[in-house]
């Protein structure tokens, strides 16, 4: 699964990238790059929910 760093959404897709490689954009955010959170389950989201917690913006 992907998550947007910016925002957390789940709304962020893959988009042509061109010589830089992949690049993804997030539809809530509207965050663009190459750098995505990838999450493999509920434990590691969880840890990302605390650590925004921690640190808020
Ligand atoms: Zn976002």
């Amino acid at each position: 699964m992907f998550y947007c760093p910016n925002c957390k959404s789940q709304e962020i897709f893959p988009v042509a990238g061109g010589c830089v490689g992949q690049i993804y954009l997030c539809k809530d955010c509207g965050y663009r790059g190459s750098f995505v959170l990838e999450i493999d389950g509920a434990d590691a989201f969880r840890e990302i929910e605390k650590e925004n917690k921690d640190h808020p913006k």
